[in-house]
């Protein structure tokens, strides 16, 4: 289709009168008006078309309008379009069966809600019925989502305003050798020392007031933060001590974006809880859901589970999810994403970071990485301060702006570029976002010292 400049003028006065938006003032922003999406691209009213390294939200793993995908939903629509969760219907049952076929170990019964959110303040509700106890534990820099348990999990900023209503949350440090919580200097130490402040924690809490303990496989937003070797099975066997539920977030890491079904999959590790959303049907329809071990399950076997949702398993959302994993399977999307991360994003990104003095440090795997950028690369001082706005967040500001001016949609947090295109991104596109990254950089180098 034309670019055409007064229809998208009219898409954002109808939404500046009437949209009230996320996280925002909503005074001081100006949301573009998107006119199409196709594969990793998107497009506005005015002619700009933007190869989306965001993913969006980190969920549109299979892309854009996927045709298989969009068949699946039209053919559900005229066949069934919703049904309560009481009843066994084709489309969840198989949603579930494909789920349950990936989640790692006896991971095999699927509570489905409708997005991460929810599926985190189920697995804690799950988590606390099954042992009784209050308190959770969960890893400063991290997000778990909006809702009211969710949001005081998350160790992030956007927890601060909702804190009020924190009970029996208890946050720890989790691994991250860069700004290492402790002092170490060798992946090696980061481990150990994470795992002794962990176990120092729950028994200073008191092991047996712990219900769960909640952590990102690969941590997402708050700096995919890949956990060192034996760092999981450390936590795994810590629960195990203590009676502890183990719940693993993949609302972001999960379906492929690590370059495996699960990044929990990298590790051998199998949770007693997995959340999962996002990725599952790359948002085409808005799912979520918890898989659960055949022991938590069996706590509700003869006593009912007290949740639900009327649109838990909504047929339109299943039929998505069944054509986006079958998709994903048929079409080796998981095993691109891998490639990918290994072949050419991977060295793409350290090769700008030899280049640009602004980057202090890549790391990833997949089609989930980030660069951290610095000011100074001896001392690690942020480009930008944690959290910073206004004009103190400028150097990224002008950073994020050169990626779009080039046509590249970029994912900015804080002092981060991540790098998360979706699973489907073809080597081609990979090669033209790194060079759109190159040019961006060199107003990121501008900034340091
Ligand atoms: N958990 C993780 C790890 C996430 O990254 C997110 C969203 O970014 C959520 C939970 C919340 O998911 P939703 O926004 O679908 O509620």
């Amino acid at each position: 289709t034309l670019p055409d400049p007064s229809a998208g003028a009219a898409v954002k006065a109808a939404d500046r009168a009437h949209v009230f938006h996320s996280w925002s003032a909503q005074g001081l922003i100006d949301p573009p008006a998107v006119a199409g999406a196709e594969g990793a691209y998107f497009w506005d009213y005015d002619g700009n078309r933007y190869l989306d390294f965001s993913s969006q939200l980190v969920n549109t793993n299979i892309g854009h309008q996927h045709p298989k995908v969009v068949a699946a939903v039209q053919e559900q629509a005229g066949r069934l379009c919703t049904i309560a969760p009481g009843f066994a219907v084709d489309v969840r049952s198989e949603a579930a069966r494909l789920v349950a076929g990936r989640t790692p170990g006896d991971l095999d019964k699927i509570f489905f809600t409708n997005g991460g959110a929810e599926a985190v303040e189920n697995a804690v509700r799950m988590a606390r019925l099954h042992t009784g106890r209050p308190k959770l534990l969960s890893a400063y820099r991290s997000y778990h989502g909006a809702t009211a348990a969710a949001i005081n999990l998350t160790g992030d900023p956007r927890r601060w305003p909702s804190d009020t209503a924190s009970a029996g949350v208890v946050h720890f440090w989790g691994p991250y050798l860069y700004r290492s919580p402790f002092h170490a200097t060798s992946e090696e130490e980061e481990c150990a020392r994470a795992l002794a402040h962990l176990e120092d924690t729950i028994v200073f809490e008191g092991p047996r007031t712990i219900a769960a303990i909640i952590l990102e496989s690969v941590v997402g937003t708050a700096g995919i933060l890949v956990p060192p070797a034996g760092y999981l099975a450390g936590v795994r066997e810590l629960c195990d001590r203590h009676g502890i539920v183990f719940i693993l977030d993949e609302v972001m890491s999960g379906f492929g974006r690590t370059g495996r079904w699960f990044a929990a999959d990298h590790f051998g590790v199998t949770p007693d809880l997995l959340t999962f959303a996002k990725g599952v049907n790359s948002g085409y329809v808005p799912l979520g859901g918890v898989a659960i071990s055949a022991e938590i399950a069996a706590t509700f076997d003869r006593r009912p589970y007290p949740g639900g949702l009327t649109y838990s398993g909504h047929p339109l959302a299943c039929a998505s999810a069944v054509a986006t994993i079958n998709a994903m399977a048929e079409e080796g999307i998981v095993e691109n994403a891998a490639r990918l991360g290994e072949d050419v994003l991977g060295p793409g990104l350290r090769a700008l970071a030899e280049r640009h003095r602004s980057v202090g440090e890549v790391r990833g795997m997949g089609v989930f990485w980030a660069l951290e950028l610095v000011k100074d690369r001896a001392t690690r001082e942020p480009l930008v301060p944690y959290n910073a706005a206004g004009e103190a967040a400028a150097p990224m500001n002008a950073f994020a702006a050169a990626c779009k001016k080039s046509g590249l949609w970029p994912f900015v947090n804080m002092n981060r570029t991540h790098v998360v295109p979706p699973c489907t991104l073809t080597e081609a596109e990979a090669r033209e976002g790194l060079a759109i990254l190159d040019e961006a950089l060199t107003v990121a180098d501008t900034h340091t010292v």
